[in-house]
């Protein structure tokens, strides 16, 4: 059951939506001005902006909130199958914005505002965005919340709610900085915390066996400490068809704030430390991407939202005496690459020493309610986890695994008799370089499916990653490719190119089956479509230009080409290679091979932090910074090349950079990009791609067709063929006149005041190493920005290919990904209204 909306104006609710009080400015300006009043206790004009925020946000999720009892009510009543999303990172973005596209309610609100003296802009601005993730991997995360929600699937989100999330990057020097991320500093309206439903989570100790009162032989966890878990509810409101999800996210709190006998005897600090210790496990989150760091107080974050969020399914969502045999036709769990897969142990410990259940019996249930997807093809990114720490932070969770394991291994040898090698290239415990346990094998051994997150990721993975392991279960194998939330990605960071499409296919319904988009492609022919295109895209670069001037203090035009590169740095994404690029045209222009009236006028935008850790990556920040500081200070260069790189990037800043893109660079080393979903979101906003055939790069361009796409550089096969025969980076160098002065450039000390060997680091990397083969692609690269050139010089024809990248884009929809994830792995149904 659920409380009935209170009207908060004397014409009460409209017949059409009795969930929703508001509807009219005056009833937003009454919910608003109560907010404010009664709930942060201010007058309007005693107000602070963050007073007004915040009460802003509670007026809207007043629209959203009846919506989430009821559909949770449904779902309770429905006994529906529902989708538990295990990931350690959600990258929301801010919230407002998109509760107010979900709720329809903008107009009405900055109407509302404007009659009360406030500005939405204003406000909107206000809000820190929830930096919960890192990139690629936490951003699908929130993607696929979005689109479950809006497809009336039931899905509840679990993860860590990080005190403080993804640091704010800074640049000093053009060196970045990290500062921590506040997020929570100033309040958050949109969560909902439950103290009183934590949940305990134990940690350490030792494990015993003993005789339960049926004469068998069981084991016990005894652990030596514990921490709370409390948790957090989000909403996750579908896309205008009233319904709301949840996302709960677990915060971490001590069972006894303090011990009051030490406090007592006047030992401050120590009658503290627990707790300290204990809220440490959510105190931040681990800023590295791609390589995990395998620290103890991570491998304490993985098992504590894990053991949290099991035990929530377990004790809270399901009823009262619920056969546990069943859980599989009510709940899935998709392990979001190997940060959760502690679960799976933790699962097996509940069933058999928790309610008794017989090891085969839990086995047979474990492995139909999980499901995992792998996200990399780097070999130093399989987690692993050291059997030294493990043991001692959760014995019991080692002995199942070693259990599974033995089992496992027994039906191998059992499958390949004889084959010692298979064997130990198969098992979950590993002996070198140390003791381990590989978490994406027991994943993938008690999974019920294995994806990869792009078609050519899903082969690799199978052929070169799990490879004795798809011989094995062929059938365990499946490709979803990933996708991206249209409503955040067009629909409300690219307002103008909405509204055209929204014109020109005569309604919204595209926003929720985006594959329509391809009703545009007869007008990427007519030159009035054409022209309006052109002069949204001029329009979001203004816009861009102007956010980057109040937030950046950089200075662009907004006549020239935009060139965006922006993700993780990494050395696989091969910043450095676009970076060779641009000091070649300035280098060209320099000494004069290059008439600087023949250059054609660009921006090149990066956006990019590094982990705070990776030494090499900070050199390349620091790299661009210089090359853009020279390059835009030259008069030589008479402004046609420009380098801007504003720092900090997040979902705010993607939500802006990405709609006034011409061209979109995604040109890491063929097959090491997983899938990418940048590279979805540029080809969705109309930027055209120069990329390597790599990740979901392949089916872009599939889709786009080969004309609409500029492909370069080696295949995956030739990347590994050059590797074996034994790749020299410097004779490349040596041979390519133009590489050479390129580089030979940087190593002059031209973008580092004379300072020879400011940037030796970047360059004894590219010359002795250059793992990630950026040398072996540049001339391939250089080639097909020539094609980039010829083609943007005929706007006509440019724009023609952009409106088809838009338009073949749907199936990029995160919306698709899910009904293939449904279709493929989880068979949810989406719940009747
Ligand atoms: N970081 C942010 C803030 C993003 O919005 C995205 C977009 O998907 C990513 C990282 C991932 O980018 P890419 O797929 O290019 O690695």
């Amino acid at each position: 059951s659920y409380p009935s909306p209170r009207p908060t104006s004397p014409g009460g609710l409209s017949p059409y939506d009795k969930d929703a009080p508001i509807h009219t400015v005056d009833e937003f300006i009454n919910g608003f001005m109560d907010e404010l009043n009664f709930g942060r206790g201010v007058s309007l004009a005693r107000s602070s902006r963050n007073d007004q925020y915040i009460a802003l946000s509670k007026a809207v999720r007043q629209n959203l909130q009846a919506r989430w009892m009821k559909t949770l009510a449904r779902q309770y009543e429905e006994q529906a199958k529902s989708v538990a999303y295990l990931s350690a990172e959600y990258l929301l973005g801010r919230q407002l914005d998109n509760a107010l596209l979900a709720t329809g309610m903008t107009d009405v609100v900055e109407e509302g505002l404007d009659a009360l003296g406030l500005s939405l802009d204003r406000l909107r601005a206000q809000e820190t965005e929830p930096g919960l993730g890192n990139g690629g991997l936490g951003r699908l995360a929130a993607c696929f919340v979005d689109s479950l929600a809006t497809m009336s699937v039931p899905c509840i989100g679990y993860g860590i709610r990080y005190e403080y999330g993804i640091f704010r990057q800074e640049f000093e020097d053009g060196w970045q900085v990290e500062h921590s991320d506040r997020w929570l500093a100033l309040g958050n309206p949109w969560e909902f915390p439950h103290p009183e439903h934590a949940v305990t989570v134990h940690f350490g100790g030792s494990t015993e066996t003993y005789t339960d009162d049926r004469g068998r032989e069981r084991t016990r966890w005894l652990p030596a400490w514990d921490v709370q878990g409390v948790p957090y509810n989000y909403m996750v409101p579908g896309y205008r068809n009233g319904r709301v999800n949840t996302l709960r996210l677990w915060s971490a709190r001590a069972t006894r704030a303090f011990d009051l006998r030490i406090f007592n005897a006047g030992d401050y600090v120590e009658a503290v430390r627990a707790q300290t210790f204990a809220e440490n496990i959510s105190k931040v989150l681990y800023p590295e991407d791609s390589t995990p760091q395998g620290k103890e107080l991570r491998l304490q974050q993985q098992y504590f939202f894990v053991a949290c969020s099991l035990r929530d399914q377990l004790e809270n969502v399901l009823p009262k005496y619920f056969d546990l045999a069943n859980l599989p036709d009510r709940v899935i769990f998709q392990l979001n690459d190997t940060h959760p897969v502690i679960a799976i142990p933790e699962l097996m410990r509940l069933l058999v020493d928790e309610k008794g259940m017989e090891w085969d019996d839990a086995w047979a249930i474990t492995q139909k309610c999980f499901a995992y997807t792998c996200h990399t093809l780097l070999p130093e990114a399989l987690e692993v986890w050291s059997v030294e720490l493990l043991g001692k932070l959760l014995p019991r969770h080692l002995e199942i695994i070693y259990k599974i394991n033995e089992i496992f291994l027994d039906e191998v040898r059992a499958a390949y008799p004889g084959d010692e090698i298979k064997l130990r290239r198969m098992s979950i415990i590993t002996d070198h370089p140390e003791r381990s346990v590989r978490m994406a094998y027991l994943a993938t051994i008690a999974g019920s499916k294995v994806n990869g997150v792009a078609a050519l990721h899903s082969e690799l993975l199978r052929d070169k990653v799990l490879p004795d392991f798809s011989a094995y279960w062929p059938d365990k194998f499946t490709n979803v490719t990933n996708g991206i939330t249209p409503r955040r990605f067009i629909r409300l960071s690219n307002p103008g190119l909405s509204d055209l499409i929204t014109q020109t296919l005569g309604d919204e319904g595209w926003v929720t089956d985006l594959e329509r988009l391809r009703e545009l492609e007869p007008h990427a022919d007519d030159p009035a479509f054409r022209e309006k295109f052109r002069q949204v895209k001029a329009a979001n670069k203004q816009t861009l230009a102007q956010v980057l001037s109040t937030r950046d203090n950089i200075t662009l035009p907004t006549d020239v080409m935009y060139d965006v590169m922006v993700k993780r740095l990494h050395e696989y994404k091969r910043q450095t290679l676009k970076l060779l690029h641009i000091v070649t045209l300035y280098e060209q222009i320099l000494s004069g091979k290059v008439a600087v009236e023949d250059v054609m006028p660009r921006a090149f935008l990066f956006g990019a932090k590094a982990a705070p850790g990776y030494r090499i990556a900070k050199e390349i920040i620091a790299l661009i910074n210089a090359v853009g500081k020279t390059v835009n200070n030259d008069p030589q260069v008479q402004g046609r090349l420009t380098v801007a790189f504003p720092a900090n990037y997040n979902v705010t800043l993607a939500e802006r950079l990405i709609p006034a893109a011409d061209l979109s660079e995604q040109i890491s080393l063929a097959g090491k990009e997983a899938s990418g979903t940048g590279n979805m979101k540029f080809a969705l906003n109309g930027a055209l791609t120069i990329g390597t055939d790599d990740g979901a790069n392949v089916e872009i361009r599939q889709l786009v067709g080969d004309d609409n796409f500029f492909l370069f550089g080696m295949l995956e096969p030739e990347v590994e063929a050059t590797i074996a025969e034994g790749y020299s980076p410097v004779s490349v160098y040596e041979n390519n006149p133009q590489l050479k002065a390129t580089i030979d450039l940087i190593a002059s000390g031209h973008f580092s005041d004379g300072d020879r060997n400011r940037f030796e680091p970047v360059i004894s990397n590219l010359l002795g190493e250059d793992r990630f083969l950026a040398l072996a692609d540049y001339a391939a690269y250089l080639e097909a920005q020539q094609r980039v050139e010829a083609a943007y010089a005929d706007p006509d024809d440019w724009s023609r290919k952009a409106i088809l990248n838009v338009a073949r884009s749907g199936f990029f929809s995160s919306d698709r990904s899910m009904v293939d994830y449904i279709d493929r792995i989880w068979h949810t149904p989406a719940i009747t209204q």
